[in-house]
């Protein structure tokens, strides 16, 4: 991780661009040649893996197959061509899933530097700081546009902090990650929900099942959101109320119209779900995870202390701010449950201190780190939530 975005940079300039303080001064690329020697080595390795998944690994079934006499009935299984276009299918909805989540994650990069500026998000087009070139759109492809200019400003040389590629690459893997464990698994990580019986590409995407598309985009805006206000946090600025607001507006919103998108009914751990869950149990879960969210949002923060400064200068009269911890803990809260919630800030203050304990990460920077902190822990709660819950299931689905 890197330094926070400088504050001697325009405010109106965004995106690709901001350097790291003191690194500007020296001009030494940010890409070393063994570093691109490892890079080059680990896409060549990408699509060797990518060949021998599409490629060699159906061939190969196929051959032993044939060896041992045709296995099973031949009619049963796909032929070696529909098996490799199969698998040719998945591998680009996959790195689909992960383009879509690095552009995401690109936008992020943005709405962090300026929301808590109070900068449109429409206002101007990136530019590097240095020497204001406005950035190219070839150049802003995520990941791909930092790596093939070596880091540096296309104009200038002026090297770009490898947070942003960082934070794309994060966003990318989060999308793809969610959309192997809850989408193309059929749910299997959701709690007291059926896993469906047809699950892969073809029975989820190709014949949709549109609760867990929606199951999807909701978890993955949620985490996106918690990302962006935990590296709002890390960048020690806070977070606008209108912005929060209208998050956790929207998740109410969903509570209460798309209730099954909360599987968890407030109850949970001291009575089991006796039905399909209702508008009612919607709204109260989402309303409950919202005020125990709050409550231990506000504890944890006094606990690790987060420092944050009331903002920018620029965004005087920018009106009530709300540290970015204690509102990731109320809009998770209200998305997951305070079940949830719980869960994740314990796990949280457990990394802090096991940070603490490490004595190598010195106290700010812990402080600074823990809404990301949390936003990691939400990530792998989510993908872990039926088997953490899986005491309660009695067996149901499994
Ligand atoms: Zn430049």
């Amino acid at each position: 991780m890197t330094q926070p975005v400088s504050e001697q940079h325009e405010p109106g300039s965004t995106g690709h661009e901001h350097t790291v303080p003191g690194e500007s001064a020296s001009r030494h690329p940010a890409l070393t040649p063994s570093l691109k020697f490892w890079m080059k080595l680990a896409g060549w390795l990408a699509v060797l893996g990518g060949l021998i998944y599409v490629v060699l690994i159906p061939v190969v079934a196929e051959f032993v197959l044939s060896l041992q006499g045709g296995g099973a009935d031949p009619s049963e299984r796909l032929s070696v061509s529909s098996a490799i276009l199969l698998r040719l299918m998945e591998l680009i909805m996959s790195s689909w899933f992960f383009v879509l989540g690095a552009a995401i994650g690109s936008f992020l990069n943005v709405v962090v530097y300026r929301t808590p500026r109070g900068i449109s998000l429409t206002h101007e087009r990136s530019r590097c700081p240095d020497c204001l070139t406005p950035i190219r759109s070839s150049d802003n492809i995520p990941v791909v546009g930092w790596l093939r200019l070596g880091g540096l400003c296309r104009s200038c040389h002026a090297p770009v902090s490898a947070r942003y590629p960082l934070v794309e690459m994060l966003v990318g893997l989060i999308f793809l990650l969610l959309y192997f464990s809850e989408l193309i698994s059929g749910g299997a990580n959701l709690p007291f929900r059926p896993v469906n019986a047809y699950r892969g590409i073809v029975w989820v995407i190709f014949y949709t099942k549109w609760d867990l598309v929606m199951f999807y985009a909701f978890h993955c805006c949620t985490i996106s959101c918690l990302l962006t206000w935990g590296l709002i946090a890390f960048d020690k600025q806070t977070l606008p109320w209108r912005a929060f607001l209208i998050c956790v507006a929207i998740a109410m919103i969903a509570s209460f119209d798309q209730f099954w998108l909360l599987p968890v009914p407030v109850s949970v751990p001291f009575a089991m779900p006796a039905e399909f869950p209702t508008q009612y149990s919607g709204i109260t879960s989402s309303l409950v995870g919202l005020i125990v969210g709050g409550c231990t949002g506000i504890l944890v923060n006094r606990v690790v202390q987060v420092q944050q400064t009331s903002g920018h200068e620029s965004d005087e009269g920018a009106g009530l701010r709300i540290p970015s911890l204690v509102g990731s803990f109320i809009l998770c809260g209200t998305v997951f449950g305070w079940q949830f919630v719980l869960v994740c800030a314990l796990l949280t203050i457990a990394v802090y201190w096991c940070m603490d304990l490490s004595g190598r990460i010195e106290r700010t920077l812990r402080s600074r780190l823990t809404s990301l902190t949390f936003a990691c822990v939400v990530t792998i709660h989510l993908v872990c939530w039926r088997l953490i819950l899986w005491p309660l299931h009695s067996g149901q689905g499994f």
